[in-house]
């Protein structure tokens, strides 16, 4: 790789030339391109471009790219690894014009859409439609199509459908050379040449800025039911996940949470907690195509989950009772950030049955070393969010734990033949620690892809590999 330099005082003035000093941001004004969401790191870029379309994104590249200037794209910054924290005085190129649906192709069942469009608006002018978008990351309400495009972001109804990858079909990008480039399109089979496609997905901002893209859509089932089940011990609520999917009932979600973080949530929420005294809670979702189907389902599931040793089962058969226990799932991260502004927050994945070892863990590990950590998240797909509060923990106290803790609580994953990584990606805050989880041959392989795409390497410099 070159060695990389921030622009000089020409160059800025060449590449704001391309956007339109008012499409620029430098200096404090730029403030909120610093960071994403990943706490306690930021850094300044040495300018933000807001590009207005793909022609400008291509030539900020192409003269990024002959003066090795490292460029670092940005969806809506909600990230979890710092991928679009522009180290290095980098060129943050933020996606955010690109914020149109272009077509909702309901002769095809597909949407083409540009890449700053919100998830959770993309769905809900879908579902108007009768049109359903599976993949529902928690930030749904703040992150982009896009970033959850190169992040491969999972969600809650993975368990049933599947996450971002399974419903890219096409996509349009911007090579770090300034080639515009076309994959796929709305075609539910393409097996032309290597499937570059999906290099590009997961790819987090390494390999290609994107710029449109055409996803799979499903009809949307018309029932829907959650059911929120409390259990006394979390050992008997990790068993239980692993008995819904053995008995092969597939809800469309399986979320997992501890009864202290239900509390916690609560009180920063300021609602009575449900089941009070559950030491676990699942949320499990349900749809279906009837009326009797969908009874049918959630009757079973509570008689099962009864069986199982559930202290109660609460059913979630109407919208503002299904919404506010999504809310209090969704408010998990900010209510934990509101008693601990510094968090950990790994996502690693096992295989289903091996959950229950899991949460065992990473319990443990916390006695181990004398923090707060949470588990929860969706269970159903094997992967659970660890998050590990700083709480008044002195700084390099704190950094000598997580200097052992984390690497501990990646490798706990691999040994359960897991994962270290399930949806926030390696960016920057794993890449030290990639080598738990890969062997040399494949991250030596996926660094001559990196160089194929990107002989500079100007494109997110120094992030996921
Ligand atoms: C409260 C909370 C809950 C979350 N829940 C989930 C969850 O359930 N599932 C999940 O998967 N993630 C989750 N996340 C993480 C995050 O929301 C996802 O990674 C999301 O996909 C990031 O989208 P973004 O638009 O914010 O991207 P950014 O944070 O801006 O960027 C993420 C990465 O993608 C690159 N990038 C962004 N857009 C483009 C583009 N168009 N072309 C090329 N590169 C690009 C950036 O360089 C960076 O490396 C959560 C985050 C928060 C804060």
């Amino acid at each position: 790789m070159k060695k990389l330099n921030p622009p000089n005082n020409a160059q800025i003035a060449a590449l704001v030339d391309i956007v339109g000093e008012e499409n620029t941001l430098a200096g404090d004004a730029a403030f909120d391109y610093t960071h994403d969401e990943t706490t306690d790191i930021s850094a300044e870029p040495s300018i933000v471009l807001k590009p207005a379309d793909e022609a400008e994104i291509a030539e900020i590249m192409r003269f990024a790219n002959e003066n090795l200037i490292p460029i670092v794209p940005r969806g809506l910054g909600t990230g979890l690894a710092g991928g679009s924290i522009p180290f290095d005085g980098a060129v943050v190129l933020s996606l955010e014009r690109l914020d149109k649906i272009i077509e909702i192709d309901t002769d095809n069942l597909m949407v083409v859409t540009q890449p700053a469009v919100i998830t959770g608006e993309l769905q809900s002018t879908l579902e108007d439609m009768g049109l359903f978008y599976p993949p529902d990351p928690a930030s749904k309400d703040s992150c982009s199509i896009g970033g959850n495009v190169v992040t491969n972001a999972g969600g809650m109804t993975a368990v049933k459908y599947g996450i971002t990858r399974d419903y890219v079909k096409g996509i349009r990008a911007v090579l770090p050379g300034g080639e515009r480039i076309k994959y796929g399109g709305k075609l539910m089979k393409n097996v032309a040449g290597y499937d570059l496609l999906h290099s590009i997905i997961g790819s987090e901002g390494t390999l290609a800025l994107v710029t449109e893209i055409t996803l799979k859509l499903l009809p949307l089932p018309p029932f829907g039911v959650d059911l929120l089940v409390g259990f006394d011990s979390i050992e008997k609520a990790a068993d239980a996940i692993s008995e819904i999917i053995r008995k092969r009932l597939i809800p469309t979600a399986i979320e997992f949470l501890e009864g202290d973080l239900v509390r916690l949530v609560a009180e920063a929420l300021e609602k009575d907690a449900p089941m009070p005294d559950a030491a676990a809670h699942l949320i499990i979702s349900l749809d279906a195509e009837t009326e009797d189907e969908i009874e049918r389902r959630y009757f079973g599931l509570g008689e099962l989950a009864m069986e199982l040793g559930a202290i109660d089962v609460l059913v979630a058969d109407n919208r503002p009772f299904r919404e506010r226990l999504w809310d209090m799932r969704r408010s998990i991260r900010e209510a934990l950030r509101a008693v601990s502004p510094t968090i950990v927050a790994e996502d690693v994945a096992v295989p289903r049955s091996r959950i229950p070892e899991l949460v065992d863990g990473a319990r443990k590990l916390g006695e181990k070393y004398g923090i707060r950590v949470f588990s929860f998240g969706h269970a159903g797909d094997g992967n659970l969010h660890i998050d590990a509060l700083k709480d008044d923990i002195p700084d390099d106290r704190w950094d000598e734990i997580m200097e052992s803790y984390i690497p501990e609580l990646l490798k706990l994953a691999v040994d359960l033949d897991g994962t270290i990584t399930a949806e926030h990606g390696i960016g920057w805050t794993k890449k030290k620690h990639l080598p738990i989880g890969m062997g040399e041959a494949e991250l030596a392989l996926m660094k001559r892809i990196k160089e194929a795409f990107d002989p500079n390497g100007i494109l997110n410099s120094g992030k996921a590999i």
